[in-house]
């Protein structure tokens, strides 16, 4: 018997977590985290519905949290390994989930300080020896490497553009009379014509299919970035203010630079100071200098040719929380770039801060806002916002320049999943707010004639 029950990422578009029960061995596809509203976040507490240490191995898609950050959890729970991840992800998650543990711990004793927790001192969800121990289980899989994980269940990671190391899990496994299933999830999907990376590879067909729905009732932006960016700093240059960019470390902080310098060098753009501020935002631009055969033609074209694609002139990377500190002093034009994306934590808070309530300020957002995130209120237009516990006027111009997602939008995913050779009995659609996955079911329910169901938290469906 053969059963999947879905953890995490059902209405809504974080923690995502996927346990597949083969014939009594568990397999757990992405151990994410929670983020967003309390209600979510309060889920990362809740205990797992099996035993930990019955879990045969984790396989991860990919490097962000929402995906990664509850692996440390698990850890701390006993579950020993095997992780399993591409040789980029294992890179990426050097640095991210000790960072992820930083904020845990942190957090706690901030609600120890203004005494928010009910335990005292506050516990972290995890620590960062937790996450030393969770980085010790990782094995590295190529993609396209056909992995057995037991006798009958095996696996194989199916590149997909996204972020550095991004792909598909692709788990094969045998029922009887020789037969088997396949169970293609998605992870997230990333987008055709974008720089740098690789693109998606197409949906090859599966029995079932387990896709993510990000922007399943949206399309991004038709414009071109280069055109946006452009408008919006030549404003920003001409207010001589500061522009603010809550970026995702990874991926949206190396596509930025890498359009910045694009823009500097075609001389659409004065070549004005920017600040990197993000130290995982330096390791992840490292990784993605280093990973070489991740790179599109364009990017190793560049690369042949002598140019460092992701350093536009004037690139200043900030190191210590006391140089972080010392850009409140600077004035315009400049950017900043910092993290976290949906401004959640990281230094883009201290920033934002200083700045929202400047109107020569831009706050330029990038990627996706989560409901219930600082972002998401920023870019609603809320007046004030809650920071470091006061509240802070927002008098800054609000951008988003939406056409740089690192998400397919519902074209996207349409294209992606359009042309399998075997069509998939079932399709489940997951990990977006209830109105994007309803939005994607019902497109490729009339677009491919799929059976497509949206599954409740904890659901347990039998394949
Ligand atoms: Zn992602």
């Amino acid at each position: 018997m053969v059963s999947l029950t879905f953890l995490g990422a059902t209405g809504t578009v974080t923690g995502s977590r996927y346990l597949v029960d083969a014939h009594g061995t568990r397999i757990l596809v992405d151990a994410g985290l929670f983020q967003g509203l309390k209600e979510l976040r309060l889920r990362n507490w809740a205990p797992f519905p099996v035993p930990v240490g019955s879990l045969a191995a984790v396989i991860l898609t990919h490097a962000h949290i929402d995906h990664t950050g509850f692996l440390p959890r698990l850890v701390r729970g006993g579950f020993d390994g095997p992780t399993y991840v591409t040789p980029p992800t294992s890179r990426l998650l050097q640095a991210v989930l000790p960072d992820a543990a930083h904020l845990q711990e942190e957090e706690a004793r901030f609600a120890t300080k203004v005494g928010s927790s009910k335990h005292a001192p506050a516990l972290p969800l995890f620590t960062v020896h937790d996450a030393q121990e969770a980085l010790g289980t990782l094995k590295g899989v190529p993609f396209g490497q056909r992995l057995t994980l037991r006798p009958g269940i095996e696996f194989t990671f199916h590149r997909q553009g996204h972020i550095l190391g991004a792909a598909a899990v692709e788990l094969r496994i045998k029922v009887g009379g020789g037969d088997h299933i396949t169970i293609y999830f998605s992870g997230d999907v990333g987008r055709y014509d974008v720089p740098i990376l690789k693109e998606p590879e197409p949906y090859p067909g599966s029995t079932f299919l387990v896709v993510e729905s990000t922007y399943g009732d949206r399309l991004h932006d038709p414009g071109d970035p280069r055109e946006q960016l452009t408008e919006v700093i030549t404003e920003a240059i001409e207010r001589k203010g500061v522009i603010l960019v809550p970026a995702f470390a990874i991926d949206r902080t190396q596509e930025l630079l890498y359009l910045l310098r694009e823009l500097v060098e075609d001389e659409a753009i004065a070549p004005l100071p920017i600040f990197l501020d993000s130290p995982m935002g330096r390791e992840a631009t490292e990784a993605y200098r280093s990973c070489v055969q991740e790179h599109d033609a364009e990017m190793r074209e560049l690369v042949r040719g002598g140019v460092d694609p992701l350093v536009p002139p004037n690139l200043e990377i900030i190191g210590r929380v006391d140089e972080s500190k010392r850009l409140n002093t600077i004035s315009g034009p400049a950017i900043i770039i910092s993290a976290s994306g949906m401004a959640t934590g990281g230094r883009i808070l201290h920033h934002l801060r200083h700045r929202l309530p400047d109107p020569s300020t831009t706050v330029v957002f990038v990627g996706f806002q989560a409901e219930g995130t600082r972002g998401r209120r920023i870019l609603d237009g809320e007046r004030e916002v809650k920071i470091f516990g006061e509240m802070v006027p927002v008098a800054a111009q609000v951008r988003s320049i939406s056409s740089l997602s690192a998400h397919a939008d519902a074209d996207e995913l349409t294209i992606w999943a359009g042309e399998p050779t075997r069509a998939p009995s079932t399709v489940f659609v997951t990990h977006g707010e209830p109105a994007a996955s309803r939005a994607l079911a019902d497109r490729f329910a009339a677009r491919f004639g799929w059976r497509c169901l949206l599954p409740s938290l904890e659901e347990t469906v039998t394949l």
